[in-house]
């Protein structure tokens, strides 16, 4: 085939895959079934990815997971519970090491006022330190309990130069 011809080329590229689609199939398969595990892995890493930063994609797939819960009601509870069972040592230790963080209680009742309408949404404030958009709160006081709702309303920025800057709170 001519090199310089590119209909010649996606000819001859199409043509070989056909010939080896058997033996490209069987080698798919056999690296699936040799790398599942890391497969897998990397699957959760771009849903843990996307669900974290893609509202649409958690929002889709929130709603495909109630509507199965809803057409398979016990297909469902058999997953959860299969799974908790499987990784149950692993689910404890996060509860623990999250929850026992005041840093992250402090957080937990922020996001609870807010809910609430206690306090506003960081987004509809203007940052403390450059009066741009804020985007989250910052507990200037620490994180006791006491200054749990001590917070100020912080853009991403100014919150990532401030917690570089001082590592006390
Ligand atoms: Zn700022
Ligand atoms: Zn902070």
């Amino acid at each position: 085939m001519s090199q310089k011809d590119p209909e010649a080329r996606k000819r001859y590229v199409a043509e070989w895959y056909r010939k080896n689609r058997e033996r490209l199939l069987t080698y798919a398969a056999e690296y699936r079934a040799n790398n599942a595990e890391k497969i897998a892995a990397t699957k959760a890493a771009i849903h843990k990815r996307k669900y974290s930063s893609d509202p649409d994609y958690r929002e889709g797939m929130l709603a495909y997971g109630k509507a199965r819960r809803k057409s398979h009601p016990g297909e469902v509870r058999e997953i959860v519970r299969r799974s908790q069972q499987k990784h149950k040592d692993r689910i404890r230790e996060y509860h623990r090491s999250r929850n026992a963080t005041d840093e992250r209680r402090a957080r937990v009742a922020v996001n609870r006022a807010v809910m609430a309408g206690k306090i506003p949404r960081a987004s509809s404030l203007p940052c403390v330190g450059c009066g741009a958009k804020a985007r989250e709160y910052h507990h200037h006081a620490g994180y006791d309990r006491q200054n749990w709702l001590n917070v100020e309303p912080i853009c991403s920025q100014c919150h990532k130069d401030h917690h570089f800057a001082s590592a006390s709170t």
